[in-house]
């Protein structure tokens, strides 16, 4: 076994594991025996980290795990306010600066608030202002703050975009690794190398929204798509992906091959990690698949819009039982760190974290109302 790009004898040492479906998109099929570790790590470098970013918001709002890592928080501003928010992984927008404003009312009393989006920059911030004023008492002040989660009255908006050179590559470099994975032969994909590499341009991969979905995925559930075809009475070799089921490419890998005949498909469920086979369709001509290279002008934001519109409910979803079950959590822990080690829950704990638990859940419950 050798690396496809470089060549080089792969050994435990340098072989590397390629994740056929990037990691960051939570993909969990892998492939040993195709590159070696600096040609994997080149191809991150140069394209796959362009899709890994085109992807991050769905991989964020959907709760992906993936093997290595969190998806990256979104970067987005109110546009209310002006203030720049940073969606975390689960869904929940911090402010991502600490702001204070100080007033001074008529009978001459200051008043100091502090808009902070954790108590260690709301106490970093304090610290500061104590040099700019010396009387401030720090530790009063501490004791007599009350912790609040407030939530946004208005929405956030998050710009999304498609397509992308790079993306294109990565998706390319993932079509081949499905072919050779699934045992093709290296020949009929040998003359996209210099493409991958950057040393031509070639037209082999762009987005592809048919009319009848080539895989119609179930209610609920999210998953990303495989499909490889060779066709040799057409001399084509072609591939389809589609990601979080929004994003979708056609890949012409080959226009004159004469190998087997090969229908293979693989969809993978991004949440329960269920794996389903012949569950796609997906049939073209040669002309057909030419085609679809040659009006590439229209650029599909309907199609991609109504892939959101379906995707977005089942992220809202899942947000909820991640923030859920983040609120109860810190509720209990903070209930039993009260609590001496060895000592015996008592009725009044049992009620404290009721009441923290109960309070968190039913403001949160009340946002989520108002939002929809
Ligand atoms: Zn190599």
């Amino acid at each position: 076994m050798d690396c496809y790009k470089c060549e080089v004898q792969l050994t435990e040492e340098n072989a590397s594991e390629e994740h056929i479906i990037l990691n960051a998109c939570g993909g969990r099929l892998k492939s040993k025996g195709l590159l070696c570790k600096k040609c994997n790590s080149d191809f991150g470098d140069q394209f796959d980290r362009e899709l890994a970013e085109t992807t991050n918001d769905l991989a964020n709002l959907l709760i992906i795990k993936r093997h290595n890592g969190e998806p990256q928080p979104i970067r987005t501003i109110h546009k209310a306010t002006g203030e720049k928010y940073n969606i975390e992984y689960g869904g929940a927008p911090v402010q991502s600066k600490t702001n204070y404003e100080i007033t001074v009312d008529k009978d001459g009393k200051g008043r100091l608030s502090i808009n902070a989006k954790n108590e260690k920059e709301f106490k970093k911030t304090l610290s500061g202002l104590k040099r700019k004023y010396p009387d401030l008492d720090i530790d009063k002040i501490l004791a007599s703050a009350k912790k609040e989660t407030l939530y946004l009255s208005e929405p956030l908006e998050i710009n999304g975009h498609i397509g992308g050179k790079g993306a294109l590559k990565s998706i390319t470099k993932a079509a081949i690794n499905y072919y050779l994975h699934k045992g093709g032969g290296r020949e009929y994909i040998k003359h996209l190398l210099p493409y991958l590499e950057g040393k031509v341009e070639m037209d082999v991969a762009w987005m592809h929204y048919p009319e009848v979905d080539i895989y119609a995925s179930p209610q609920g559930e999210v998953s990303h798509v495989l499909k490889l075809v060779g066709n040799s009475k057409e001399g084509i070799l072609y591939a389809y992906v589609e990601l979080f089921n929004v994003h979708c490419f056609i890949i012409r890998l080959n226009e004159s091959y004469t190998g087997a005949d090969i229908d293979f498909d693989y969809v993978f469920n991004v949440h329960s990690y269920e794996v389903k086979e012949n569950q796609t369709n997906l049939k073209l001509t040669k002309s057909e698949l030419n085609n679809l290279f040659v009006n590439k002008n229209s650029e599909p934001f309907e199609k991609v819009k109504e892939r959101y519109a379906r995707v977005i409910p089942i992220a809202y979803r899942m947000q909820d039982q991640y923030q859920i079950n983040k609120i109860i959590s810190k509720a209990v822990d903070k209930a039993f760190g009260a609590v001496p080690s060895g000592a015996v829950m008592t009725e009044e704990l049992m009620a404290a974290m009721r009441e923290q638990v109960v309070g968190g859940i039913m403001s949160f419950i009340a946002h989520r109302r108002r939002e929809r």
